[in-house]
C-alpha cells in the first residue's frame, strides 16, 4: 500500500465527473488498499478516488475509526430530514463552512468485491456519504458553503469559547 497525494482545490480533475466501475482489476484493489491509507493517514473521514487524481467511481468513508465502507459507484436512493454544521475537506486544507445536509441517507452501491450493498447513515455518516459521492461528479462542498469559509484554527477558537 501506498500513500498517495491528495489533490487540492484549484486541480481541474475534482472538477471532472468520475466513471463507473466495471470490475475490480488488480490494480482498482490497489487503489481502494491506497485510497484507505491515504484517508487514514491524512486523518480524514472519507476520500473519493478524483482527490487522488483517479476518475473513478469509488469512495472510502470511515466516521469512527472501526467502520470502514468501500463503496464503488454509489447512488443516493433515499435522503429525509436536514442537518446543518460545519463540514471539512481532505483537498480544502485548513478550512471550514456551514453546509446543510438531509440528516438521514440511504445509499446503494457495490463492495469491493462488487456485490451489491446498501449503506444507511445519519448525522455526521449521512453529511459524509453526501459529500464523497459528490466529488464523484465533479462537486466541492464549498460550493454549497453558507457564508464564509473559516480557517480550521478560528472554529477551535469558537469551540473553546463556548465549553
Ligand atoms: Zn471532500
Amino acid at each position: 500500500m501506498a500513500i498517495r497525494k491528495i489533490r487540492e482545490i484549484g486541480d481541474p480533475i475534482l472538477n471532472k465527473v468520475s466513471k463507473e466501475v466495471t470490475e475490480i482489476t488488480p490494480r482498482t484493489k490497489f487503489l481502494i488498499d491506497d485510497m484507505i491509507e491515504t484517508m487514514y493517514e491524512a486523518d480524514g473521514v472519507g476520500l473519493a478516488a478524483p482527490q487522488v487524481g483517479v476518475l473513478k467511481r469509488i469512495v472510502v468513508i470511515d466516521t469512527t475509526g472501526e467502520d470502514l465502507l468501500v463503496l464503488i459507484n454509489p447512488e443516493i436512493v433515499e435522503t429525509s430530514g436536514e442537518q446543518e454544521g460545519y463540514e471539512g475537506c481532505l483537498s480544502v486544507p485548513g478550512k471550514s463552512g456551514l453546509v446543510k445536509r438531509p440528516n438521514h441517507v440511504k445509499v446503494k452501491a457495490f463492495n469491493e468485491h462488487m456485490e451489491p450493498i446498501e449503506v444507511e447513515g445519519e448525522e455526521l455518516l449521512a453529511r459524509a456519504l453526501c459529500h464523497e459521492l459528490e466529488h464523484l461528479d465533479g462537486h466541492l462542498y464549498v460550493e454549497r458553503v453558507e457564508g464564509d469559509l473559516v480557517d480550521n484554527s478560528e472554529l477551535r477558537a469558537v469551540d473553546e469559547e463556548e465549553n
